[in-house]
């Protein structure tokens, strides 16, 4: 699987022998980014010339970073839709790594405000400056189904209104102060200015259930091969 700034995310084989060392081998490693020679052999794609331009491959020897790049990248390629062309994406993910790399902690809070930037060039940011469901000043609650944030009144009814069982109503988070800042934080910033910025455990842990379950709901992504081991924060 390529992630490429100009044809968006595509699979592609490679006629390029993956045992030795050669140069084009190296550019075939994971946390590798290269210049790809890529032509069209039938339906499929066919990588026969690679070079690497800047291997972030030495994540590989701290497991913490290990787990979280490769959450992000198994996340990324769910989250869009293939051969989409997203630039903007692309450069994000680059940003992504090049901080993981140099980062000393909160590598947790770099992947959410990864996953909120993400959520946002998709078109679909959680609301964060109404309510999503009547548009008055929200309160602290965050409704995934509705897209972010309700005032306590919505939230009341939406518990009257629906069964107890409803997803609506099963996935309404409390959202505390430091939530909510993290996340309009996110959103307005590029991932750059995130500096060295580290939600507490407790926060990030709750911010990453209800960017879990959001990127489930409107995404439909969830049971990620690298999730059970990423969820530490
Ligand atoms: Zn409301």
């Amino acid at each position: 699987m390529l992630f490429t700034r100009e044809y968006g995310v595509i699979s592609a084989g490679t006629s390029i022998s993956e045992r030795g060392k050669s140069k084009s081998t190296l550019a075939l490693q994971p946390f590798t980014f290269g210049r790809y020679g890529v032509h069209m052999s039938g339906a499929n794609y066919n990588i026969d010339r690679a070079e690497v331009i800047r291997s972030f491959y030495g994540l590989s020897e701290d497991l913490d970073k290990f787990f979280r790049g490769s959450y992000v990248l198994e996340f990324t390629a769910k989250a869009l839709h293939p051969e989409a062309r997203m630039p903007a994406a692309f450069d994000m993910l680059l940003d992504f790594f090049d901080m993981l790399e140099s980062r000393k902690k909160g590598y947790g809070t770099l992947v959410l405000a990864y996953q909120t930037r993400l959520f946002r060039m998709l078109g679909i940011p959680p609301v964060l400056d109404r309510c999503a469901v009547c548009g008055e000043p929200p309160g602290e609650w965050f409704s995934v189904a509705d897209g972010g944030l309700i005032c306590d009144n919505c939230r009341s009814k939406i518990m009257k209104e629906e069964s107890e069982n409803s997803v609506r109503s099963a996935l309404i988070y409390p959202a505390s102060f430091d939530i909510i800042n993290a996340l309009k934080y996110f959103n307005n910033n590029s991932l750059k200015k995130l500096d060295n910025i580290a939600l507490n455990e407790i926060t990030g842990k709750r911010l990453q259930r209800i960017i879990r379950e959001y990127a489930a709901y409107h995404l439909d992504i969830s049971n990620l091969k690298s999730e059970s081991i990423e969820s530490m924060m």
